[in-house]
């Protein structure tokens, strides 16, 4: 197989799918080769948490302009993205509640609604929950959850339906530059060529940049989440929550609630290593920080635990622009924080290609030029991951 186009984005996560309805959206003829199938890495494994509270004013107007597409998917994208509201609550250590109160203002002043309230208010909206050990924390009454398959799929198929081409089972093994331009890729279906080439290969992004040659910091991350089945005790709902005191993020998904551990998630691994089954101990540790939070857990039953891998940067913050020979593009490094920040993200990117800078929320922050510039991006809380 042979074939042309103006773009090729390698790599059909939600990343890569974003990014081709956006350049579709504006009449760009795009290619998604993906290697397995739409969804297949971090994406297919990811929480789905969908919040916009973030110690980055970045990040949260990233996740802000996303959550636009969340709440209107129908209207924005079509398909589903399955989008459930929950409500979102942060909880930090006692010495973090200025922070917090700060960030709350930030995203105030976004438009985000987002408030603080008291350790009584949380108990009213959660009264299974334990709350003596913090005096605030902030809620976001209008966030939840999305599934992330769903919306992978479903921004792939709106970019379809407006002429992008998408070739699964397609992996990219070289990419050929001629003049200091990239030209073009080698897959397993033969060769490709385009002006203009983006890495969205998220875990695997890394490979990708050695193929033009490109030294950017850039590992792998992985993370194991839980499934557990939940008494009857605590209800048929509760807010999803990042709870920092205890390294844990958890959420409602029907019956179940799913928990995520922001500790003991390690880097370097191969992302083709087994992801159908959480690591040795994680399940134990997992099940010991949601009884501290939810005591009433205790009585709870464990449905399934698996991983996954997404790629991470030193500030735990995504690439985004261009680096190496002319028309190569990053869009990696998301850092186990990319689902709910792609609507905006791939609109952002195909502003920065088309443009030449984006609009919508300005992402130079992000550019791979940081690292060597040494302008690593810093909030006002600790990495998320430790
Ligand atoms: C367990 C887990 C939970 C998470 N929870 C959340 C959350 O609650 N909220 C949130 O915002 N974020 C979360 N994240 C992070 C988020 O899921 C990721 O940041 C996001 O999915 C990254 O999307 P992506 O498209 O960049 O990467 P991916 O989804 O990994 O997609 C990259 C694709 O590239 C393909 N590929 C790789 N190499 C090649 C090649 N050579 N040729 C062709 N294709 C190739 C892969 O097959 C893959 O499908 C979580 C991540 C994990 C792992």
């Amino acid at each position: 197989m042979s074939s042309t186009a103006d773009a090729l984005i390698i790599g059909g996560g939600v990343q890569g799918a974003s990014l081709a309805f956006h350049l579709a959206e504006r009449c760009v003829r795009v290619t998604v080769l993906e290697k397995q199938f739409v969804g297949a890495g971090a994406t297919g494994r990811s929480s789905g948490l969908v919040r916009m509270h973030y110690g980055t004013e970045v990040d949260s107007r990233l996740a802000w302009e996303s959550f636009e597409f969340f709440v209107n998917w129908k209207n924005l994208v079509g398909g589903e993205c399955g989008f459930t509201r929950t409500g979102f609550i942060q909880i930090v250590k006692r010495e973090a509640e200025a922070a917090l109160r700060a960030n709350v203002a930030m995203h105030q002043k976004i438009g985000i609604p987002s408030l603080i309230i008291t350790p009584e208010e949380v108990k009213r909206l959660a009264p299974t929950f334990r709350t003596d050990d913090f005096d605030i924390a902030a809620y976001e009454p209008e966030s939840g959850y999305a599934m992330p398959s769903d919306t992978a799929n479903a921004l792939m198929n709106a970019a379809r339906n407006r002429g992008a081409r998408l070739v699964q089972n397609c992996a990219v093994t070289e990419i050929t530059v001629t003049g200091g331009r990239v030209t073009g890729v080698g897959t397993t279906q033969g060769s490709f060529s385009a002006p203009i080439i983006v890495n969205a290969a998220g875990a695997w992004a890394g490979q990708i940049n050695k193929m033009v040659g490109l030294d950017l910091p850039y590992d792998t991350w992985r993370h194991d989440t839980m499934f557990v089945v939940r008494p009857e005790e605590i209800g048929a709902q509760h807010p999803m929550v990042i709870d920092f005191p205890n390294e844990m993020y958890f959420r409602p998904e029907g019956g179940l609630t799913l928990v995520g551990l922001e500790d003991g998630n390690p880097l370097g691994e191969s992302p083709d290593s087994d992801t159908d089954h959480a690591r040795e101990g994680f399940v134990e540790r997992a099940i010991d920080r949601i009884c501290r939070r939810v005591p009433a857990m205790k009585d709870g039953g464990l449905h399934s635990a698996h991983g996954g891998y997404d790629g991470i940067t030193p500030d735990q913050h995504p690439i985004l622009g261009a680096a190496g020979p002319d028309g190569f593009y990053l869009d990696c490094g998301h850092s186990g924080t990319g689902f709910k920040t792609a609507p905006a993200i791939g609109l952002c990117m195909a502003e920065l290609i088309l443009d030449g800078a984006s609009k919508t929320v300005d992402i130079s922050p992000f550019a791979p030029s940081r690292f060597a510039g040494g302008k690593l991006i810093k909030g006002s809380y600790e990495n998320i991951w430790k």
